[in-house]
Parts: C-alpha cells; sequence; structure tokens
C-alpha cells in the first residue's frame, strides 16, 4: 500500500479512484469519514486520501491523476451568449441561466 494522494473532497478522491480503477488499479480510499471530527485536527490530517494498494502501480497512477487534473484545468473565463454573464472557465454551463459554452 502506498499513499497516492489526498484532497479535501471526498468527491475529487472518488473520481480519481473512478479513473484508477477502470485503468484497472486497484486502489482504496481512507479518512473518508472522519470529516465530523474537522476541527480537532489539523486539516490536512482529516482529508480523504487514495492510497494504491500495490506499489507497483503507484507511478501509473500518479501520472493518470496528474492527467485527470490538467483535463480540468480552468481555462478562460467566457460570457454567456444568452444573458452576458461572466462565467469562470471551469464551468461548461453558464452558472445564471444554465446554457452551455
Ligand atoms: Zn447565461
Amino acid at each position: 500500500m502506498k499513499k497516492l494522494t489526498a484532497a479535501d473532497s471526498l468527491v475529487t478522491i472518488n473520481h480519481y479512484k473512478n479513473i484508477l480503477e477502470s485503468e484497472g488499479i486497484a486502489c482504496q480510499i481512507r479518512n473518508e469519514h472522519l470529516g465530523a471530527i474537522m476541527g480537532e485536527m489539523p486539516f490536512v490530517e482529516v482529508w480523504p486520501q487514495l492510497w494504491v494498494k500495490n506499489d507497483l502501480d503507484y507511478d501509473r497512477a500518479l501520472q493518470l491523476i496528474g492527467e485527470a487534473n490538467s483535463d480540468e484545468s480552468p481555462g478562460e473565463p467566457w460570457r454567456c451568449r444568452r444573458c452576458g454573464e461572466e462565467n469562470e472557465g471551469q464551468f461548461a454551463a453558464c452558472w445564471s441561466c444554465g446554457t452551455s459554452l
């Protein structure tokens, strides 16, 4: 077992886990239920963590997560063609009216 990464959101960790499992890399989430004691420990300690079960998968897993992150890097802010609202680059649809990019 080797610790791969930690994130402040279980959603993010689950997302990574899905990516790795789709590539056949066995992994496990730790700290999944520690959110309740948040505030009593340094917050990084209670972040959900993703561990790879087989150390040999570690480098490949790290690469896959890096690729997943670069896919989601925020793009340029854009202006909605329907309502004219300014949107952050990471949104694929207008936050105001829901029109897709
Ligand atoms: Zn809009």
